[in-house]
């Protein structure tokens, strides 16, 4: 893959907690680090942060909550994690504003793509709150809808494993992981990369996925100045 020029990195929410829960910024420290050293670089950078450390809509309707509201919970939940992202970027020197697809204009400007891009444009890290804005999507399909429509060279996926793997690598110590893959095979496989509706979009528009492990040192950087990391997700050949 050639350096890229402009990138989406998804960041879930359970790196914005300890132990997956809560909210603790510094526990994406080296992650963060890693975001204010690409831009130095003059890689643009976007992030779709998601809220699972907080709720999950899903999980929330399961215990009585309506769908809807639950969604928008979750919604919610990733604007706190934006907010704690942007603290943390700026502490480490880094100009970012956060955009949300919910109207709070208190805290964050409200997405405009074409605002987006001029942010971008100007070696601003553009966190990207609120999710699509929509209950019963996710913040992967955000990340893939932001991704498109800001023109991004690949979208990154952080996640807490190497990569894609046969089966659960936290559980199956057999697990084997894969260097790449098409979007029909984590389609037609069912593997549990992202949800389908992410995995499509991505597909219809030609973007590339790369899904690599955050937590190890220098991954992020790695992945964000284009090197191949983890699993990368694309057309067939
Ligand atoms: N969500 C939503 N629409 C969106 C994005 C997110 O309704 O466009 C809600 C959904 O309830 C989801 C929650 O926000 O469970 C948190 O997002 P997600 O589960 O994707 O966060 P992550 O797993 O990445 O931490």
């Amino acid at each position: 893959m050639t350096a890229a020029r402009r990138v989406l990195l998804k960041v879930s929410g359970e790196s914005f907690g300890r132990d997956g829960t809560g909210v603790d910024p510094a526990a994406a420290e080296a992650v963060i680090a890693q975001i204010a050293q690409a831009i130095e670089e003059g890689i643009q950078v976007a992030v779709v942060v998601g809220g699972g450390n907080i709720v999950r809509g899903a999980a929330l309707s399961e215990a009585g909550v309506e769908r809807g509201s639950a969604d928008y919970m979750g919604m919610l939940a990733t604007v706190i994690n934006a907010l704690g992202l942007q603290a943390v970027l700026e502490g480490h020197g880094c100009e970012t504003r956060v955009l949300s697809a919910i109207e709070m204009s208190q805290v964050a400007e409200p997405f405009i793509r074409r605002r987006a891009v001029r942010h971008l444009e100007k070696g601003r890290v553009v966190i990207l709150a609120g999710g699509t804005g929509n209950p019963y999507f996710t913040t992967d399909t955000t990340a893939a809808l932001r991704a498109t429509e800001l023109s991004c060279d690949v979208l990154l996926k952080a996640t807490r494993v190497d990569g894609v793997f046969t089966a659960d690598p936290e559980k199956d110590p057999e697990a084997e992981i894969y260097e790449s893959l098409t979007y029909l095979d984590v389609i037609n496989q069912r593997l549990r990369v992202m949800d389908t509706t992410a995995i499509t979009m991505c597909m219809e528009n030609g973007l590339p996925i790369v899904v690599f492990n955050m937590a190890q040192d220098g991954n992020v950087l790695e992945a964000l100045r284009g090197r191949a990391v983890g699993t990368t997700i694309g057309a067939a050949e």
